[in-house]
C-alpha cells in the first residue's frame, strides 16, 4: 500500500528527551564544580528554563546560564567550557535509538523507500544520525535548514515528497509530536503513525491514523 516511511528523528527513532536531561544534569553537576555559585539542582532548573525560552536546540545555553551571575570573565569561561566539555562527554554516552530501530528499518527499507523529516538543524541531525549508526538508512534527510520552517508546515514533507517522487498517499508518517508531525503530514494527505513512546505528555485531539508503543509495532501496523 504505502511506497515510503517517512520518520521525525527526535523522541520517534533516537532517545532525545532523555539525552538532552541526562546531558543538563551533567552539565550542571560541571558548573557547580567549577565554581558556579548555585546548587544542581538550581544549575539544572536554569538550563531548562534556557532551552524554554530560547529552543532546545539553543547553541549558547550555557553561556546564558553563568551570565546572570556577572563572574570574573576567567571564571565564568571556566564554568562555561566545563560544561559544554560535560554535556559532549554525556552525549556520547547516552544519545542512542530506541531499542530494536536498527533492525526493523532494515526490514523495512527492504520493502520501502526511507526518510526524515526533522525540525533539527542540518548539522545536528546529521550528528545524530552518525551516532546513533542510523546515517546509512535512509534515502532523504530533510532538515531544518532545507525549510526553515517547523512542523507543521508542509516544507519539509513536501520537500521529502519531491525528492522520493511519490504523492502524499504514498507515505506513511511516523512521529511522536501530535501538533507538528501528526498534523503535518494528515493535512497534506499522508497516513499517519504516532509514536506513543516518544515525548508522550501533550494533550491533544489529533488523532492519527496508528498508534505504537514500541518501534518495532510499526512492522504489525504495515
Ligand atoms: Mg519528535
Amino acid at each position: 500500500m504505502f511506497k515510503a516511511i517517512l520518520f521525525d528523528l527526535d523522541n520517534t527513532l533516537i532517545n532525545f528527551l532523555e539525552f538532552k536531561i541526562e546531558t543538563a544534569k551533567a552539565a550542571a553537576k560541571a558548573m557547580v564544580g567549577n565554581g558556579l555559585p548555585a546548587t544542581e539542582v538550581e544549575a539544572y532548573g536554569k538550563i531548562f528554563s534556557v532551552y524554554d525560552e530560547k529552543g532546545i536546540e539553543y547553541q549558547k545555553t550555557f553561556y546564558e546560564v553563568v551570565k546572570p551571575y556577572g563572574l570574573e570573565i576567567n571564571l565564568a569561561e571556566r564554568i562555561q567550557q566545563a560544561a559544554i566539555l560535560a554535556y559532549l562527554q554525556k552525549k556520547f554516552e547516552v544519545l542512542r535509538t530506541y531499542p530494536i530501530v536498527k533492525p526493523t528499518l532494515s526490514t523495512l527499507k527492504e520493502d520501502y523507500k526511507l526518510g526524515v523529516v526533522t525540525d533539527a538543524p542540518r548539522n545536528k541531525a546529521w550528528q545524530r544520525l552518525i551516532l546513533t549508526g542510523l546515517s546509512d538508512y535512509f534515502d532523504v534527510v530533510i532538515t531544518l535548514d532545507d525549510t526553515k520552517a517547523f512542523k507543521p508546515s508542509p516544507g519539509g514533507f513536501n520537500l521529502a515528497l519531491k525528492k522520493l517522487n511519490l504523492a502524499a498517499p504514498e507515505c506513511l508518517f511516523v512521529g511522536d509530536n501530535p501538533e507538528r508531525d501528526i498534523k503535518g503530514a494528515q493535512e497534506l494527505g499522508m497516513k499517519t503513525c504516532l509514536a506513543k513512546y516518544g515525548w508522550n505528555k501533550r494533550k491533544t485531539d489529533i488523532k492519527a491514523d496508528y498508534e505504537i508503543s514500541r518501534f518495532e509495532d510499526l512492522l504489525k501496523v504495515l
